[in-house]
């Protein structure tokens, strides 16, 4: 993975979906922005409310993000160390 824009926080001017959590970036909320590269360009989104349950689950050394973290890799950590958590994100309506 090559990481083509640096993280840079950004407030957003029209909504996204944070790739990691799925919560609504709303209108003028502040989030980070980075673009990597792999077989391909992609842009990456994490809102506030996840980075830092994102950068615990990096330092955590119990578990080896050498080819990075991606959406799954940080709900299945989430589901294991956070349950409490994710279910108040993701619990089924
Ligand atoms: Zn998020």
């Amino acid at each position: 993975m090559v990481t083509l824009k640096e993280p840079k926080r950004l407030k957003a001017r029209k909504e996204h979906k944070c790739d990691f959590c799925d919560k609504i970036i709303n209108i003028g909320e502040e989030y980070v922005y980075a673009t990597y590269k792999e077989d391909y360009i992609y842009d990456w989104r994490n809102c506030d409310r996840c980075k830092p349950y994102v950068d615990e689950a990096f330092s955590n050394k119990d578990y080896d993000w050498s080819d990075g973290m991606g959406w799954q890799d940080f709900h299945d950590y989430m589901w294991e160390e956070h349950r409490e958590i994710a279910t108040e994100w993701w619990k089924r309506n």
